[in-house]
């Protein structure tokens, strides 16, 4: 069962991170795609990340079953972790408000599809990524379980490793030019530093 400040910390979070997708969801159009790059790969690694974010915790959080994976951190180990979840939050919502009607859970594009550069999008060109990836160092810090912790970090990467160079190659095949200065100026998933 639910114990421990985090844990419930964790809930908090996955429900308002819960709230903040099915908000921006609500205006997905199915109908108006021009270009269209999801594969049976695509799904089946959505379907592993909702086991890392989803299932892993659940089972981790109301039942006993991974109890013998638990490991202790720190108190501030737990801190941290909230504040990199409400960061994680805080990006995934600026982002969904930025990407606007552009957004879909899969590689796609539509007829009346923009280019985003602006808001976060100015800074970095995966935003919405990042934020999963912050979601993902802030499950490890709050749930402290070798399985439910570090499920979606592991479960994540792949699908970055193989959507995002098939999602850049989509976004220049449309865009073009501006999508090439748009990289030049921009970081994939952490922004520039300097150049
Ligand atoms: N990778 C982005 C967007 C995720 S949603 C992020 O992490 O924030 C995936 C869809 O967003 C893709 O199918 C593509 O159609 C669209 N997309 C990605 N980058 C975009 C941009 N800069 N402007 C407009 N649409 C974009």
């Amino acid at each position: 069962m639910l114990d421990g400040i985090f844990e419930v910390i964790y809930v908090i979070g996955f429900v308002t991170g819960s709230v903040v997708r099915k908000l921006y969801v609500r205006g997905y159009d199915r109908t108006k795609f021009t270009d269209d790059r999801k594969n049976w790969l695509d799904k089946l690694l959505l379907v592993v990340v909702s086991l890392g974010f989803i299932a892993a915790p659940l089972v981790y959080l109301l039942t006993g079953w991974l109890d013998f994976a638990d490991y202790e951190l720190p108190m501030w180990a737990g801190w941290v972790g909230t504040v990199v979840f409400a960061g994680a939050l805080l990006l995934l919502w600026r982002s969904h408000v930025d990407l606007g009607r552009n957004w879909s859970p899969m590689m796609e594009i539509r007829e009346e599809h923009s280019l985003v550069t602006k808001g976060v999008y100015k800074y970095i060109r995966h935003p919405m990524y990042s934020a999963h990836f912050l979601w993902a160092i802030a499950q490890v810090l709050l749930l402290h379980n070798w399985i439910a912790g570090s499920a979606f970090l592991i479960t994540s990467v792949p699908l970055y490793l193989f959507r995002i160079p098939v999602e850049e190659r989509m976004m220049l095949d449309r865009f073009g030019e501006e999508y090439k200065l748009y990289i030049n100026r921009s970081g994939r998933m952490f922004p520039r530093l300097w150049g």
